[in-house]
């Protein structure tokens, strides 16, 4: 049976390239130039994935992921975030975003997350869910209470002043 995939972007040439890359490889794919439309779309049905650009007009995909979580909907969102953006991934996280892929990117690289997502179980974004306060974004791990960000099992530098601003922007998105 086809994948259904949501693309949430506002680039037309991404959206174009992205969109017949997923089809030739067998997805069914539809697409919503805004944040508004997006969130519709996404909860008009059930899509098995969801793409969502974060810098997007009318509405912000951490805004249109928050929605999503907030009225239940538990389909997995891969988010795309602009270079350096680590805060948009710890905020992304932190509502319910199953992974992210840093602007620019190889296709293969998204067609090899994409993949990955569709294989989870269904239940698998639940049943990742946050426990206490560590949450997990890709292979990015944050531990608020002992102050450490992991890749994989190394530990990323962060200052305590960034951490401190993370933490408290992850409160503020919650
Ligand atoms: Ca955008």
């Amino acid at each position: 049976m086809k994948k259904h995939i949501l693309l949430i972007e506002d680039e037309a040439g991404l959206v174009m390239t992205l969109s017949d890359r997923l089809r030739s490889e067998g997805y069914s794919v539809d697409t919503a130039g805004d944040g508004e439309s997006g969130l519709q779309r996404a909860l008009q049905r059930d899509f098995d994935l969801i793409i969502l650009d974060i810098m997007l007009p009318l509405r912000s995909g951490l805004d249109v992921c928050r929605d999503l979580r907030q009225r239940n909907k538990q389909t997995p969102v891969m988010m795309l975030t602009a270079r350096g953006q680590l805060v948009d991934k710890v905020v992304g996280l932190k509502i319910g975003a199953d992974d992210y892929l840093t602007k620019p990117f190889e296709m293969i690289e998204l067609l090899a997350r994409v993949e990955a997502l569709l294989r989870r179980a269904p239940a698998g974004s639940a049943a990742e869910a946050p426990a206490g306060e560590i949450y997990r974004f890709g292979n990015i791990s944050v531990d608020l209470r002992q102050s450490r960000v992991l890749r994989g099992d190394e530990v990323i530098d962060l200052s305590a002043l960034e951490f401190r601003l993370l933490r408290y922007l992850s409160n503020i998105a919650a």
